[in-house]
């Protein structure tokens, strides 16, 4: 395929505009550039084909299963698209007055922040939420400084967050960020930390503890309790990474456990759209005691039952974001959330749950299980030994599952598992597609006993096939994507 500036013919035009009737103004002439910029000329259908074409090279949702563990890549209904782009919402500017005399342009808006965050509490346990982050990993950092924020105003002088190596990565990183030492503490036989890992590590040290449950195994820490009575007991708080609350919501709630501060992914469990960086929306909730930190603004509702934006919190840590985070991302997960309901939510989690049990059990004996018992959202394999004696790797299962027209799963993480196939199918795929996957992953780990050397050639139906793993940092090539242009 060519680029769009190939394809340019000079004089061609999409569209013709009337002759103007406004005299020229003389721009300088060192301003001017010494000859007309090098756009490309085409005619609207010749844009039009390029990019749908372009478009048809992209693989999402809604081409087909899409299993990338951790990142919860579900179905997205499109009635939250819909309202969403209702005009009330989408043509809101930021400064818009709050309260307009004689109109309330954003009083609406203000009320979708206001309930969200009645309904996060409601669903997690907390006191308070901010929507502001614009992601998770943004969400931990604020998490992070709010305990920090905590400490310091009891004097405490404290360095260190405990975190499992069994962590989501950015949480060591957001820790670190927020200038706290990271000590990783290693996981059990069974994949989990435990409480006497954790005892072990306590101290007056010990601002905090960062916990990703489920953990990048897919697996519940039953001893959540006992970790955070640990970690108040040396004054620490209890940081829960909820991005993957896909795994619990509706049945358990972190508040319960014990966790002073949670983030949630919206654009993973409140199925809006991520990937390519965003945007996405990564709430904080805290519990009453953490509230006076959360930052600014925070949206309370006034006597007359109007709403307005708070500014003016003393102990506030400020600014995370501009205005008030994502807000097309909170509206989205609102609309999602009331029409589940809460019978709908559950229904999330058990659905979510057995979808990833379905296929860890299917897939078992023709890939190595890392897991014995059950997992929640995800399931995480390495390669099965036959496959690593005839040197298929977990990259080669990934690129032939492109073939055979899947996303590959996430591989090589969690780093605690050797060539790492992490499947998070998530709750919206049914049973046929499950099917269909499982059927491709076995026949690929068949061919991978009778004919290795295939794989190690896929993807071949692609525009851009496999480039060597280190040289294209430094020297990319491409030579099989011109081939097949040459061809096209
Ligand atoms: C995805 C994820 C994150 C990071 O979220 P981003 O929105 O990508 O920044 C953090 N923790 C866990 C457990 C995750 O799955």
């Amino acid at each position: 395929m060519k680029l769009i500036f190939e394809k340019s013919v000079p004089g061609r035009r999409a569209s013709r505009t009337a002759a103007g009737d406004v005299p020229p103004i003389g721009i300088a002439p060192d301003l001017l550039r010494p000859s007309p910029a090098p756009l490309p000329e085409l005619s609207e259908l010749d844009v039009v084909r390029h990019f749908t074409e372009l478009s048809r090279r992209n693989f999402g949702v809604d081409s087909n299963f899409y299993p990338l563990g951790s990142c919860t890549m579900k179905y997205n209904p499109k009635v939250a698209e819909h309202i969403a782009s209702y005009p009330g919402f989408a043509d809101l500017h930021p400064l818009l007055p709050q309260l307009r005399i004689g109109g309330m342009l954003t009083q609406g808006a203000l009320r979708v922040l206001y309930e969200m965050d009645l309904l996060l509490r409601e669903i997690t346990g907390m006191a308070g939420f901010t929507m502001q982050p614009l992601a998770g990993a943004h969400g931990e950092l604020t998490g992070m400084m709010i305990m920090a924020a905590y400490h310091r105003e009891r004097g405490n002088s404290k360095t260190t967050v405990l975190i499992p190596d069994s962590a989501h990565g950015t949480n060591p990183a957001s820790a670190a960020i927020a200038g706290y030492e990271v000590v990783s503490i290693p996981s059990n036989d069974h994949g989990l930390m435990d409480v006497e890992a954790v005892r072990q590590h306590l101290s007056d040290e010990i601002a905090g503890l960062m916990l990703t449950c489920p953990n990048t195994l897919g697996l519940f820490n039953p001893q959540v309790k006992e970790i955070c009575d640990l970690i108040h007991g040396v004054d620490g708080l209890a940081y829960y990474d909820g991005a993957n609350l896909n795994a619990i919501v509706g049945k358990a709630r972190p508040g319960d456990f014990g966790f002073d501060i949670v983030h949630l992914n919206l654009h993973k469990t409140f199925a809006t759209p991520h990937g390519g960086g965003g945007p996405g929306a990564g709430p904080v909730g805290v519990k009453e005691n953490l509230l006076p930190f959360l930052p600014v603004s925070v949206v309370v509702k006034r006597g007359d039952g109007t709403y307005t934006l708070e500014y003016d919190r003393a102990k506030s840590i400020g600014y995370i974001a501009p205005f008030y985070g994502n807000f097309a991302v909170v509206l989205r997960a609102y609309v999602y959330i009331l029409m589940l309901g809460k019978e709908g939510l559950r229904r999330v989690a058990e659905n979510a749950v057995l979808n990833a049990n379905y296929v860890k059990e299917k897939l078992r004996g023709h890939y190595r299980s890392s897991v014995d018992g059950l997992c929640k959202h995800e399931c995480v394999f390495s390669i099965s030994e036959e496959m690593a004696q005839n040197e298929v790797r977990a990259i080669d299962v990934a690129k032939t599952l492109i073939d055979r027209g899947f996303h590959p799963p996430t591989v090589y993480f969690p780093t605690t598992v050797k060539e790492a196939l992490m499947i998070e199918p998530t709750e919206t795929e049914s049973k046929e597609t499950l099917d269909a996957f499982i059927d491709a992953m076995i026949d690929i780990a068949e061919r991978a006993g009778i004919e290795p050397e295939t794989l190690k050639s896929a993807p071949t139906t692609t525009v851009v096939c496999r480039p060597d793993e280190t040289v294209a940092a430094k020297n990319l090539n491409i030579a099989c994507l011109e081939q097949k242009t040459a061809a096209l």
